[in-house]
């Protein structure tokens, strides 16, 4: 059986006698030491919600997954995967930082930041289209944190415009690592058939193996929709979308400057051993000619004033938020332990996730 409701964490050692007898005492983070105030976004396996943690009073996003619903598509291994990726991740500046995570019985709890500068398509659908500097600003922090992934042998795969959201200062942060690949080496390849209509790579629609140059052409399909305002081989009739990824090549209308036209040709290369990245990954597209304008130390520094800077006017403004979430009601459940009836199925659910919980090391915490 897992623990119930349960990661333990100390506080850090400090001079104050109150706080060095406080190291011997151990706080278990559950789901009623927050306040759930809204639903900001619904994934397939559960919901996001707006969270205030009581003591601190500092805002998160808390993502609540129901075990049952992971169990039935059989989806365990990527959920261990989304916890393992976020932990890891916690110190890149352009990947959602993970604080905790918990389970209940039926529940399984990541306590994320907090981002309300909304979805970066929302910001597109406004404007249909970004101009080139703004497209290669969010190209190049996207791709700074997929060369990351990498590096760290880890396929994000479904790189998809609801997963690109904006912080309140304007700069990237991807979310949701529950299709991650993790253990995938450099030259590694994995077959599991995942991801979003849109921006499937060819490969990945036939089934094929594929490694991190999935994500290259994901890139590609979320830099060609800012420039262009449409996915690359977007049709409304699915069929002829998967037809045309599969046989047709990208429309590159000369609107788009031709460094910008070569790096997309490089990277919606079908055939992912000619594909852009290739060989050594992100540098190839760090020192291509449509990122020569960028600086990427002060990228990675978050230097560069970003293009646009969402207007939220505090942690509460849900305007970049789609109404249809925000408007639903909050499950009172979230606090309270579910009292469902001991079922075999309940029990299978209940232990299936072990080693789950997570909390930061002792000197991080929520205060
Ligand atoms: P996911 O299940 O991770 O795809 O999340 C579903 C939706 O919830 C996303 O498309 C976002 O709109 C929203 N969301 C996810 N994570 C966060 C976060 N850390 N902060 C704010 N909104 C989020």
């Amino acid at each position: 059986m897992p623990e119930q409701g349960s990661v333990l964490f100390s506080f850090s050692v400090s001079p104050d006698p109150i706080l060095i007898i406080s190291l011997f005492l151990y706080i278990r983070i559950k789901p009623c030491d927050f306040d759930y105030l809204k639903i900001i976004g619904k994934g397939s396996f559960g919901k996001v919600l707006l969270a205030r943690h009581k003591e601190s009073t500092k805002y998160y996003a808390v993502k609540v997954l129901q075990k049952k619903i992971i169990m039935k598509k059989k989806e365990q291994k990527h959920i261990m995967a989304e916890r393992s990726v976020l932990m890891k991740n916690i110190k890149h500046p352009f990947l959602v930082g993970l604080h905790y995570s918990f389970q209940t019985t039926d529940k399984l709890y990541f306590v994320l930041d907090y981002v309300n500068g909304g979805e970066l398509f929302y910001h597109l659908q406004r404007e249909r289209i970004f101009l080139e500097p703004r497209a290669r600003f969010y190209a190049a922090e996207i791709a700074s944190a997929l060369g990351y992934l990498h590096s760290l042998h880890i396929v994000y795969r479904d790189l998809k415009p609801e997963n690109i959201l904006l912080d309140s200062q304007g700069h990237i942060v991807l979310t949701d690592f529950g299709l991650c690949k993790e253990g995938v080496e450099a030259n590694g390849t994995t077959t599991t058939f995942c991801g979003t209509p849109e921006y499937l790579a060819p490969e990945v629609l036939q089934k094929q193996a594929y490694d991190r140059t999935v994500d290259w052409w994901c890139l590609g399909s979320v830099l060609y929709e800012m420039l262009y305002g449409l996915p690359p081989f977007y049709s409304r009739n699915t069929a002829e979308m998967y037809n045309n990824i599969l046989h047709k090549s990208p429309v590159l209308k000369p609107n788009v400057s031709n460094s910008g036209r070569e790096l997309l040709e490089g990277l919606l290369q079908k055939d992912r051993t000619k594909r852009l990245g290739v060989k050594d990954d992100f540098l190839e597209l760090k020192y291509h000619s449509f990122f020569s304008p960028i600086n990427w130390e002060d990228l990675m520094a978050k230097k560069i004033t970003p293009p646009f800077i969402p207007s939220v006017s505090g942690p509460t403004d849900l305007r970049h938020f789609d109404p249809e979430f925000t408007h639903l009601p909050v499950s009172s459940s979230l606090c309270t332990e579910t009292l469902t009836a001991v079922t075999s199925s309940v029990k299978e659910a209940a232990g299936a996730f072990p080693g789950f919980s997570y909390g930061p090391p002792a000197d991080h915490h929520f205060m």
